[in-house]
């Protein structure tokens, strides 16, 4: 049996993980559950899977989940703030531990579950690509088995011959090839893209997700943080990891050997695929997935990615090659600039020309521990915060 926490149960993942963890009642048990304000609907998740431990990261919504809780007559320790969540990923009663924080929000409790030397699956990304050396050093000295629950990383690490740190070359690797839909703007002229409203940005044509990765897949600024998390999780360099836009999403990823071969993961694109295939590792467990219809998708088309119409890609390889903090300054400026798109303040082009001045402006300083990865975070913010203000009173 396996006790698993969910950080951010309330999410996308959250809903998938919990899906898939039902169809299984003999093999796995919800130990923790946690989200960010959603009281109501962690109440719920709480009564439904009756976890020993809940958390709340917004501590002033402590009082009203113990009401609730209280009310549904559902008996848990209740925990607050991001000191629980940090405590719950460390529960010396949790062995697997779903990182599915939104953000860098996330990166606290994720990490704290790497230096526990738990099996953590990580849908987080944001997390890794803001530390990413800090984060590989913590799972390396605590012997903790990382997972990648990202798609195209679940399906690279099920094409690798070994989920082993180092050099693609000595694995007889060439190279990384990661697919992404092209988004839902995928067959639009740039010209197209100023007037586009959070709606359409977020209606993403075949994941349905969370809001926020909804526009960074309408940027392309996810296959940005994808190139620098398959850098971190396998040791790619920049140059051997190749973008390919496969609009129907049934690739996930590829790797290509030095003999030539290409080893693909097809499936529907449905997250229970990874989810299923990182909590069962190495056994194989039933997802709720339907069978792959080959004949009904008749055919696979691949295009070279865009980089003029998506520049948040050519921002992120950027950021990979200059290194340092370089990488969560774009990841801060990024979730500034979305979050001010969504609320309507910010229009949909100025997203990447507020993460490129903020990169631009602030260069890359070291970010080789905690502190200076959270100072990176704190000043691109920052800094992103002033570029949207900007806007928002040039369009007043
Ligand atoms: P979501 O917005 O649906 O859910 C986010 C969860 O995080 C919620 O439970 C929310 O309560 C919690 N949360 C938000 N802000 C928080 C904060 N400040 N502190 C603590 N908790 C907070 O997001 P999602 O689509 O489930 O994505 C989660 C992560 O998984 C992201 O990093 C995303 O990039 C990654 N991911 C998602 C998908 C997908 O299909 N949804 C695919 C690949 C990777
Ligand atoms: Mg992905």
């Amino acid at each position: 049996m396996q006790n698993i926490a969910i950080l951010g149960a309330t999410g996308s993942i959250g809903a998938s993980t919990l899906d898939v963890i039902a169809r299984h009642p003999s093999r796995f048990r919800v130990t923790a559950l946690t989200a960010n304000r959603q009281v109501d609907e962690l109440a719920e998740l709480c009564r439904r899977h009756r976890p020993d431990y809940v958390c709340v990261a917004d501590a002033s919504q402590g009082p009203r989940l113990r009401e609730r809780l209280a009310g549904a007559g559902v008996s848990c320790k209740v925990l607050a703030g991001e000191e629980g969540l940090v405590e719950i990923a460390s529960l010396r009663d949790v062995d697997c531990v779903m990182a599915a924080i939104v953000g860098a929000a996330g990166l606290r409790a994720t990490l704290a579950a790497a230096k526990a030397g738990k099996k953590l699956l990580l849908a987080n990304k944001e997390a890794l690509v803001v530390a990413g050396p800090v984060f590989m050093e913590t799972v390396r000295a605590s012997g903790a088995t990382l997972l990648p629950i990202d798609s195209e990383h679940n399906a690279i690490f099920q094409c690798l011959p070994a989920f082993a740190a180092g050099e693609l070359a000595a694995k007889g690797i060439r190279r990384i090839l990661l697919t992404g839909s092209g988004g839902p703007f995928r067959a639009r002229a740039r010209k197209e893209l100023h007037r586009v409203t959070p709606e359409e940005a977020c209606a993403h044509p075949n994941w349905v997700m969370g809001r926020k990765i909804s526009v960074d897949s309408a940027t392309m600024m996810n296959k940005g943080l994808e190139v620098i998390e398959a850098h971190w999780l396998f040791g790619a360099k920049p140059e051997q990891i190749q973008v390919v836009v496969h609009p129907q999403s049934v690739v996930h990823s590829m790797v290509e050997y030095a003999d030539g071969s290409v080893i693909a993961q097809l499936g529907h694109p449905d997250m229970r695929t990874p989810i299923a295939q990182a909590l069962a590792y190495p056994e194989r467990i039933d997802a709720g997935v339907p069978s792959l219809d080959l004949f009904r998708i008749g055919s696979l088309d691949f295009e070279r990615p865009d980089f003029e119409r998506f520049p948040a890609l050519g921002l992120a390889y950027s950021a990979l090659t200059s290194g340092g903090a370089a990488p969560a300054t774009l990841n801060a400026a990024n979730e500034v600039a979305v979050a001010a798109f969504l609320e309507g303040r910010l229009p949909f082009l100025q997203i990447t020309a507020v993460i490129e001045e903020t990169l631009n402006v602030l260069g890359a300083g070291p970010a080789r521990t905690l502190e200076e990865v959270l100072a990176a975070d704190a000043a691109g913010r920052m800094r992103a915060r002033q570029l949207v203000a900007r806007f928002d009173s040039n369009a007043a």
